[in-house]
């Protein structure tokens, strides 16, 4: 005699709930679908069928408690498989997506959330530092007025001849009838054969909008901006999708920015570098003085407090990186000069020497 609880892994105390449960853990696991051409999951699928077919009934629960049978009644023969599975269809279709077909005769009459949009929108540094308002154009989807969606002609439409209107059939599957979109008419019951001249059948129009967006101070490339309910028209008075901006930002080519940072790299003559100075560094809010000790190096970098990009009431810092040009050309009296600079400095005078120490026991 079969063991009902032990086909669907049940104790014997388990509550309809449990019951359900597992038997659709398993009527997923082994349905025939799932599992084409394999005799042991359709065996499987029966069985778990039965199991549940006597469980799920608290009559015939009771009676297989009792005497260890539901008597001769084939189960089969009367139990509407269809009926649970209409229970489970909404579970199933998930999980099997295309193999269900979507389910969609069912989904389309709730309220839908329309889609999201998602744009690029391109600006100047100086708009994305500062702010700035921005017109952009948007294509928002909504469902076709004069055809409310359906794609056809007042006159255009049928009832599908092959479900008869219910946007179903019904399959025998073995052991086991399970209902199915229809395949004429994807579900929706009818038959389109003239289409809407409004939307040309898609069931959609799109409405062009110019909107103005405000650029907030300090937003960087590769922010987003979403803007709730710009998105595509909500579905049976579903709420609107969202609008995504993707924000890019053209480079400036003198400052460079990181964050609430600018990096820019100011050149100096050699002499600047060796005797110091004084000079003037653009900052995104104006010129300002910078002084540069004597003996500054090539690479230094120097901070300008709260010269950087306003974010949120915070102001960053502007980092000046030194680059010390080295003369390419040099005058005849230039060239003396340094010579003299050199012989100045001692002809001891030798860089690389410490260098060579350095590496020195490498190569012995
Ligand atoms: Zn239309
Ligand atoms: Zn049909």
């Amino acid at each position: 005699m079969k063991d009902y609880y032990e086909i669907l892994g049940v104790s014997r105390d388990a509550t309809e709930e449990e019951i359900k449960k597992r038997f659709r853990e398993l009527a997923i696991k082994y349905h025939p679908d799932r599992n084409p051409d394999n005799k042991e999951a359709e065996e499987k699928f029966k069985e778990i069928n039965e199991a549940y077919s006597v469980l799920s009934d608290p009559k015939k629960r009771a009676q297989y408690d009792q005497f260890g049978t539901v008597g001769d009644a084939d189960f089969s023969a009367n139990y509407d498989f269809g009926s649970v599975f209409e229970d489970l269809f909404e579970d199933l279709s998930s999980v099997f997506g295309d193999l269900f077909g979507d389910y969609s005769y069912k989904r389309k009459k709730r309220p839908q959330k329309g889609e999201d949009i998602s744009i690029n929108l391109t600006i100047d540094f100086k708009e994305a530092v500062f702010g700035a308002k921005k017109e952009i154009r948007i294509k928002r989807r909504r469902t076709c007025p004069k055809c409310n969606g359906t794609g056809a002609d007042k006159n255009g439409i049928q009832m599908c001849p092959y479900c008869h209107g219910t946007g179903e059939i019904a399959y025998s599957q073995g052991f086991l009838s399970v209902r199915r979109v229809c395949p004429k008419c994807n579900g929706t019951g009818r038959i389109i054969t003239k289409k809407c001249s409004e939307c040309g059948g898609t069931g959609y129009v799109y409405d062009e909008e110019r909107l103005q967006i405000n650029i907030k101070q300090g937003i960087d490339d590769g922010d987003i901006i979403r803007v709730q309910g710009l998105g595509n028209k909500g579905i049976n008075g579903g709420p609107n999708g969202d609008l995504y901006i993707y924000v890019h930002v053209k480079e400036h080519e003198f400052f460079k920015r990181k964050g609430r940072d600018i990096i820019v790299e100011v050149p100096i003559s050699i002499t600047q570098a060796a005797l110091g100075t004084t000079i003037k560094v653009p900052t995104i809010w104006g010129e300002t003085e910078l002084t540069i000790p004597p003996g500054t190096q090539h690479g230094d970098t120097f901070i300008l407090k709260h010269r950087g990009v306003e974010l949120n009431g915070e102001k960053g810092k502007q980092i000046v990186k030194i680059k010390v040009i080295i003369p390419k050309k040099l005058s005849k009296r230039q060239k003396e000069l340094l010579e003299e600079f050199a012989k100045e400095s001692g002809e001891t005078i030798n860089y690389q020497d410490s260098l060579f120490k350095k590496v020195k026991n490498l190569f012995k």
